[in-house]
C-alpha cells in the first residue's frame, strides 16, 4: 500500500465516518473502505433525490442531519468526496460549527480524477450538446480494449491512490463493444466504474453484460417522459426504448442483486417540467431509482464563448428558446455564490485542477467542457505525455483566461442552484405532452 493511501485510511480507523458526496467520488471511496475493513455510517449529499435513500447500502442524509449526527457519534469524521464542490461544501461544512480538522478533503489524497471517453461519438443529436451543434466535423470512432488497458495501466501506475474511472465525456459509451471488459478490467484492479447513457440504445444483450460486471454508477441523461417532449431535444433518441430499458436495468439489478446506483438526470427545458417531470418521477419512485433535475445548458464551452462573444451558431439560436435559464442568467446566478469573489480564477477552477480527461483518440482537452480539437487539447497522445506535460500544457491554455473572463466555470459548475431556480420559476413554462 502506498503512503497516501494508508495516511488516508489511517486517518479513518476506529473513527465513525461518513463521506459526503454519494456519487462516483463517494462510491470509489466507500470501495476502497470496504476493501480495508473501515466502517463507513453513511453519506452525506445535498441533493434533494438522495435524502433518506440508503446508496450501496449505507444510508445518505442531508447536511441538514449534520449538527444531530455529531452529537450522535463523537469523533465525527467527514470526508469531502465530491471533486468539483469541494470548496462550496467546505465552507458549509464550518458553517455547520465543525473545525477544520474534523473534515478530510478527498482531493488532498486522490489529487486527479480520470475520465476514459472510450467512445468517440453518440447516437443522438441533443441540440444542448456538442454532438448536436456541428461536432460531427470532427473524426468519430471508439477506443479499443486494448488501448483502453494501456491507458488504465498507465493512470494506475502513475498515481498513488485512484478509487474510480469515468468511463464517459462526450460520447455514448453504450456504443462501444467492449464496454463489459472495461468495466471488469476497472474491478480487476480496485477501481469503482461510474457510467453515463442516454439509454436509448437498441443492444440489449449489451445492456446486459455491463451489467452483471456491476458497474457503481449509472447516470441516465434524458429530457422527457413522453415523446412530444422529449424528442424536442433529445434528437433522434426514443423515450419508449429509454424507458424499457429503466425496466430492464431494474430486473438486472434484482436478478444478480447489483449495487449500481442508477441517477436519472433530468435536463430541466421549458417544455419538459410539468406533467412529464412528474411522470418520470413516478416511474423513477417505482423503480427505485434517483432522479435529479439539472438546468440545460449551452454545450460545448466553444460553443458559449461564441455566443457571449456576438457570434451564436444556429444551433445556439434554436435552443436559446427552449432554456429555463439563458446563459447570461445563468453566469449571472453562479456568480452571487461568494460577493467578495465573485469569479473563479484559473488556479480554482476545479475543473482544470483535479480533472484529466482522455479522449478515444488518446487526445487530452484542458477540461470536459471543451469538445472542439486544436487549440484546446493540451497532449496529443496521453500514453506518450507525462503527468508534468499535461499539467504544463493546462497551465498555458489560453482559453481559461476567455472562460474565467466569462464566468464559466461557476456557471458550468451551476453553482448556487436557489438562484437558478428563482430564475425558472419567473418563467413561463408549458409541457409537451399527449391531451388529457
Ligand atoms: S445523448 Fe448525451 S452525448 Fe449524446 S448528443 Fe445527447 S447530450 Fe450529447
Ligand atoms: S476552460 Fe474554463 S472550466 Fe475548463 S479548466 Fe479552464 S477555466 Fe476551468
Amino acid at each position: 500500500m502506498n503512503t497516501r493511501q494508508a495516511d488516508l485510511l489511517a486517518q479513518l480507523a476506529d473513527v465513525p465516518v461518513l463521506i459526503w458526496g454519494a456519487r462516483m467520488t463517494g462510491l470509489g471511496l466507500v470501495r476502497l473502505c470496504r476493501t480495508h475493513g473501515i466502517a463507513v455510517l453513511g453519506f452525506i449529499d445535498s441533493d434533494p433525490a438522495f435524502a433518506g435513500q440508503r446508496i450501496a447500502g449505507l444510508p445518505c442524509h442531508p447536511p441538514a442531519e449534520l449538527p444531530a449526527l455529531r452529537a450522535q457519534h463523537p469523533g465525527l469524521k467527514i470526508v469531502v468526496a465530491a471533486s468539483t464542490k469541494e470548496a462550496e461544501i467546505n465552507r458549509q461544512l464550518l458553517g455547520y460549527g465543525f473545525p477544520a480538522d474534523s473534515f478530510i478533503n478527498y482531493s488532498g489524497y486522490c489529487d486527479l480524477f480520470y475520465t476514459v471517453d472510450v467512445m468517440g461519438t453518440c447516437n443522438l443529436k441533443c441540440l444542448s450538446c456538442a454532438h448536436g451543434a456541428g461536432g460531427e466535423k470532427y473524426a468519430r470512432g471508439q477506443m479499443s480494449f486494448e488501448t483502453y488497458r494501456q491507458v488504465i495501466d498507465k493512470i494506475v501506475a502513475e498515481n498513488d491512490l485512484v478509487t474510480h474511472i469515468s468511463l464517459y465525456s462526450w460520447g455514448e459509451p453504450f456504443l462501444n463493444p467492449a464496454l463489459p471488459e472495461m468495466v471488469d478490467y476497472l474491478h480487476r484492479h480496485g477501481i469503482a466504474a461510474a457510467l453515463s447513457s442516454n439509454l436509448s440504445i437498441k443492444n440489449e444483450a449489451l445492456l446486459h453484460k455491463v451489467m452483471q460486471h456491476n458497474p457503481e454508477y449509472l447516470k441516465v441523461s434524458l429530457s422527457g417522459y413522453y415523446p412530444e417532449a422529449y424528442n424536442d431535444t433529445h434528437g433522434g433518441g426514443n423515450i419508449h426504448l429509454v424507458r424499457s430499458n429503466l425496466l430492464r436495468l431494474r430486473y438486472y439489478i434484482d436478478k444478480y442483486r447489483l449495487d449500481t446506483v442508477v441517477d436519472v438526470n433530468y435536463h430541466l427545458y421549458n417544455n419538459n417540467n410539468g406533467r412529464n417531470l412528474q411522470k418520470m418521477r413516478e416511474l423513477c419512485a417505482e423503480l427505485g431509482f434517483f432522479l435529479s433535475t439539472t438546468f440545460a445548458l449551452v454545450m460545448p464551452l466553444e460553443r458559449v464563448i461564441d455566443k457571449l462573444e456576438g457570434r451564436p451558431s444556429p444551433s445556439t439560436l434554436a435552443l436559446e428558446p427552449k432554456l429555463l435559464v439563458s446563459v447570461e442568467e445563468g453566469i449571472s446566478a453562479s456568480r452571487t455564490v461568494d460577493r467578495e469573489n465573485p469569479s473563479i480564477s484559473p488556479a480554482d477552477c476545479p475543473f482544470l485542477a483535479n480533472q484529466t480527461i482522455i479522449n478515444w483518440d488518446l487526445s487530452v482537452p484542458i477540461c470536459c467542457t471543451t469538445f472542439n480539437r486544436g487549440p484546446n487539447i493540451v497532449a496529443a497522445n496521453f500514453l506518450t505525455a507525462s503527468k508534468a506535460q499535461i499539467g504544463q500544457g493546462k497551465a498555458q491554455a489560453g482559453i481559461c483566461q476567455t472562460c474565467v473572463k466569462h464566468g464559466l466555470p461557476a456557471y458550468n459548475l451551476g453553482l448556487n442552484r436557489s438562484r437558478w431556480e428563482a430564475v425558472a420559476a419567473s418563467k413561463p413554462s408549458f409541457d409537451l405532452a399527449p391531451d388529457a
